[in-house]
């Protein structure tokens, strides 16, 4: 249940070259900070993200996220938490494609579940976002989305982001990621 040292500093770069190829500008430093996460699940091309924290204050925060093509961040929800409400959450595409998936009726035709995760993505309404194109989404809306064939770069600007309080529909999903630690 890790990635290695090698395999999460190469996951960095690529998306740092992704997020620099879409025309956001970022700093060197900023692109240094990129989060690979695979969620615990060990197959990061699958499921995971690389995700650059642009800022996060009590009440607001702005990310980059960046998906290699088909790489899928798994489904889950925003929870309420004592007086928070639930993360509100709009997403926009700046490159690539995405498919976007939410509750509603199945019409699942771009994108496709993870191979052998079925019983862990449960919505399947999907909207492909194309750049430019955004949607927000209200706490407790459970999703989950996948990039297209290119890859995808998307903003996710939200209010107070509590990742760590994210319900997942897969049970073996942990938000922290670990890498390997490789003998010098
Ligand atoms: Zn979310």
């Amino acid at each position: 249940m890790m990635l290695t040292a090698a395999v999460m500093h190469a996951a960095q770069q690529h998306a740092a070259q992704m997020i620099a190829a879409s025309g956001i500008v970022v700093t060197r430093e900023e692109l240094e900070r990129i989060e690979v996460s695979d969620f615990g699940l060990s197959h990061l091309d699958v499921e995971g993200a690389q995700i650059l924290t642009l800022f996060a204050t009590h009440r607001v925060s702005a990310k980059i996220i960046a998906l290699f093509g088909g790489q899928t961040l798994p489904e889950h929800c925003h929870t309420a938490f004592e007086q928070d409400a639930g993360k509100e959450e709009t997403l926009r595409l700046v490159a690539g494609s995405l498919c976007l998936y939410l509750p509603g009726e199945d019409n699942m035709r771009v994108g496709h579940l993870p191979a052998g995760k079925e019983m862990c993505y449960t919505v399947k309404h999907e909207v492909v976002l194309l750049p430019g194109a955004q949607i927000t989404l209200q706490p407790h809306t459970k999703h989950w989305f996948q990039a297209g064939e290119q890859g995808a770069v998307l903003y996710s600007f939200s209010s107070c982001a509590r990742d760590i309080l994210d319900t997942f529909t897969d049970p073996n999903i942990v938000r922290t990621t670990i890498v390997e630690a490789v003998p010098l």
